[in-house]
């Protein structure tokens, strides 16, 4: 994407006036200071700092004010305001995923859009073997249990859950995340690796000995399923009635992605019949709302949203975006532009 040229208020080309004041930088929540330092070194920052999702009118005030944003999935950053600010240069998108962002509208308006990939793709992978582990070993159930002191003696049939070595996992998209977690299921578990992507992916083929199958056939023969795609249209609701009704009754399902990928009305349905085994999800269909009666269902799991949230992922998502704000100030190429 051509990185824009700094604009004077009547908008025309003049890259004089941005180059002799420092240019501004609006951050729309609290992050790692690591990052905030880094943008301080060459701009005046500001940054909205309740621990909330920053009101519209807000977020419009201070992008009028600003020559970057760098922005969290929480904010919905659509056609409408990427017309009415059509003089930021950079939107950094705090988050590897960016369907809160109308990225043709970005592109139609030459704002550059960045995101931060790779640096939390350890973060993530291990949030997802967490949640495997956990929901297939009734974790949070045993720890609710023990803590009501209802553990009065050694039974051979208490809690009894279902192991992963041997067992097929079937990943859904086999993007940074996706192969990071079948490479860890592969050698530490010696899962048997079944995936589903839009393009065949032989590295992990190799590694893995992985078969690429369809959707179908995946959620047919998996023994835990773990989402790993971007929400899109291809992708909203890829989970739905069809597909939960196909899997084993035994099966467990995992979604460290976005909540929409995901029916979860149909999710409710299928774990309150136990047609499959459980679920354990980071992300909700309607974020950050959670569909009603999920809440009570002791066969599955529920994060807010912290598949990334280690000290070391977010402080380089920090790093990473302040890099991309400053190269497109400077005049450089973004180093993670969304096409
Ligand atoms: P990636 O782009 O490397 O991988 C996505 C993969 O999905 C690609 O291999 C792509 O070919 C595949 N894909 C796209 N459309 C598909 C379709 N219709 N059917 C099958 N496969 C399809 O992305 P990544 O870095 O691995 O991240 C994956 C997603 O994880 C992100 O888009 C984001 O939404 C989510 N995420 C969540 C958290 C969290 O905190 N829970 C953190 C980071 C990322």
């Amino acid at each position: 994407m051509a990185n824009k040229l700094p604009k004077n208020s009547t908008g025309s080309t003049k890259t004089k006036i941005i180059a002799k004041s420092k240019p501004k930088v609006y951050i729309t929540r609290q992050i790692p200071e690591v990052g905030i330092d880094l943008l301080k070194k060459h701009c005046i920052v500001k940054v909205y700092n309740k621990n909330q999702a920053i009101p519209k009118n807000q977020l419009d005030k201070a992008a009028s004010w600003a020559d970057a944003l760098l922005t969290l999935l929480t904010e919905k950053i659509d056609s409408t305001f990427l017309k009415k600010h059509s003089h930021l240069k950079v939107i950094a998108n705090y988050a590897v995923g960016f369907d809160n962002i109308d990225i043709s509208e970005a592109r139609n308006q030459k704002i550059a859009i960045t995101n931060t990939p790779g640096v939390l793709t350890d973060a993530v992978a291990e949030h997802t073997l967490a949640l495997m582990l956990a929901i297939s070993r009734k974790i949070v159930e045993a720890d609710q249990f023990t803590k009501a002191h209802k553990y009065k003696v050694w039974q051979p049939m208490l809690l009894m859950g279902s192991q992963m070595r041997n067992k097929t996992l079937g990943i859904i998209g086999t993007g940074r995340i996706g192969t990071d977690v079948a490479q860890k299921c592969y050698h530490a578990f010696g899962m048997k690796v079944i995936y589903c992507d839009i393009k065949k992916d032989d590295a992990l083929e190799i590694e893995t000995n992985a078969k690429k199958v369809s959707l179908h056939n995946l959620c047919k023969q998996a023994d835990f399923i773990s989402v790993h795609v971007p929400l899109c249209k291809s992708t909203h609701h890829l989970i739905g009635d069809k597909e939960l009704k196909l899997m084993k009754k035994t099966a467990y399902l995992v979604n460290t992605a976005r909540g929409q990928v995901i029916y979860e009305k149909a999710l409710f349905k299928a774990l309150k019949n136990k047609q499959i085994a459980g679920a354990a999800i980071d992300v909700f269909e309607f974020e950050p709302e959670i569909t009603r009666g999920l809440e009570k269902l002791t066969n599955i799991i529920l994060t807010p949203h912290i598949g990334s949230a280690t000290i070391e992922a977010r402080q380089q998502m920090a790093i990473i975006a302040a890099k991309n704000i400053c190269a497109v100030l400077k005049g450089k190429k973004a180093i993670n532009p969304v096409q």
